[in-house]
């Protein structure tokens, strides 16, 4: 299976240097919002995340809302659309049968429009947060209006599946080649999960916000200021995200060479990936 690491929405957050950038607290930095477009021999092709959606770009104030847009900066170029990159690679957007989300915060999940006849799969705890937020948090993070076309959701509970690499209740998926897994990985969002796909002989594990930065799974833990407080601030579970964290740095120190572990937002490894 060939896989594509594309940045489907480049943020550009202020405060460079707690995020990533040198220079004032005035200066901004860069995130990417790093999606796979996986070709499969059967299933067609498979996102992985979606970014940012050509509505979303059309209204980034009313459809992510205005703090949201002043404290991140998203260039909301339609060109950066997982649509357009589908075009540009040659496939029709019918073609993207499968979407998989790690989760459904609004920079996760705003592409799922511009592929209304795929099939999303999402952790059912991820699902139920979204559509019936409990919390003041998650009634921030969710945006209704990037799913009202009604998908055809297609859900895991993390009570059932296997062990791999140390990680519990992971599943294959209803429809998808026993290579593509979803790994429930919760903490920074109640269903929060990691996408595993075998290809060339590695695992490539796709963290979402399970982290944000390459150094956080690093054997010294380092992670610049703004990112560790952001990661607190807006977790659903801090002790779990935490943990599962830890998970992930035990698995690159213990099989780094058999997996290739990334994170949504890091332009470092998005990079790394590219140039693999
Ligand atoms: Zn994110």
């Amino acid at each position: 299976m060939r896989i594509h690491h594309l940045d489907c929405t480049t943020m550009c957050p202020l405060g460079g240097p707690l995020v990533d950038a040198p220079g004032s607290l005035l200066t901004r930095g860069r995130m990417v919002c790093h999606c796979l477009l996986i070709e499969t021999p059967s299933s067609g092709l498979v996102l992985v995340d979606t970014g940012f959606g050509l509505d979303d770009m059309r209204d980034p104030v009313g459809r992510a809302g205005r703090a949201f847009v002043a404290l991140t900066a998203p260039k909301m170029d339609p060109a950066q659309a997982a649509i357009s990159q589908v075009r540009a690679l040659g496939f029709s957007p019918s073609d993207v049968r499968h979407i998989l989300l790690t989760h459904m915060d609004l920079d996760h999940a705003g592409g799922l429009a511009d592929f209304p006849s795929a099939r999303v799969h999402v952790m059912q705890d991820e699902l139920d947060e979204a559509l019936d937020p409990k919390s003041f948090g998650s009634r921030g993070r969710y945006k209704s209006a990037q799913w009202a076309h009604g998908p055809s959701w297609c859900t895991h509970k993390p009570s059932a599946g296997e062990r791999w690499f140390g990680f519990e209740c992971v599943r294959a998926l209803e429809g998808l080649p026993e290579e593509i897994l979803m790994v429930p990985l919760s903490g920074h969002s109640r269903g929060h999960a990691a996408i595993a796909v075998q290809s060339g002989g590695l695992w490539h594990l796709h963290c979402g916000d399970a982290y944000f930065h390459h150094g956080e799974l690093e054997t010294a833990y380092r992670c610049p200021t703004g990112l560790k407080v952001f990661q607190r601030i807006v977790a659903y579970d801090d002790a779990l995200r935490r943990a599962n964290q830890g998970r992930l740095r035990d698995l690159v120190s213990a099989h780094g060479r058999e997996a290739r572990v990334f994170c949504a937002h890091d332009p470092t490894e998005l990079s790394r990936a590219i140039d693999a």
